[in-house]
């Protein structure tokens, strides 16, 4: 495999616990769908150099990364390489921001309280990722009501 044994995105260890080694997806560096839109060829971004492991929820903390780099017809190794790079950097600082907001929205401890606090700096926009999966919902939402077991 590919010998890492932590979070690529935060350091993490995936291997300290069973559980953790249970959560640890292997995550597409520059995503497939972006890969696709800027005319990658598969044998670029399903190879190996685009793929490193992660802990779940770092993953799921970015699953709505876009990129804004222009397709090109072409994407030479070393330009996939340098395009890979920028993604990952940016994807790894994004990534930090919204796990310390989750960090925070955990700290207040939501299933105690009935209620989330609110995530500061999250719009509603859809523009981040919604909570992962074991994040609990937020109580007001029809989804949270109906699982509820009251
Ligand atoms: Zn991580």
């Amino acid at each position: 495999m590919t010998g890492q044994s932590a979070c690529a995105y935060c350091g993490l260890s995936l291997v300290d616990t069973y559980e953790h080694w249970l959560l640890m997806p292997v995550d597409h560096v520059v995503p497939r769908g972006v890969a696709i839109r800027l005319g990658v060829v598969a044998t670029h971004y399903e190879d190996a150099i685009n793929l490193v492991l992660c802990r779940a929820g770092c993953n799921g903390f970015d699953n709505r990364f876009h990129h804004e780099t222009p397709s090109q017809p072409d994407w030479p190794l070393e330009a996939f390489l340098e395009l890979r790079d920028r993604i990952f950097a940016a994807r790894r600082k994004r990534i930090e921001t919204r796990r310390a907001l989750e960090a925070t929205l955990f700290a207040s401890r939501p299933w105690e309280t009935g209620g989330p606090a609110p995530l500061a700096g999250v719009d509603d926009g859809g523009n981040q990722a919604p909570l992962v999966a074991g994040a609990a919902a937020p109580a007001s939402s029809p989804s949270a009501r109906r699982i509820s077991p009251e």
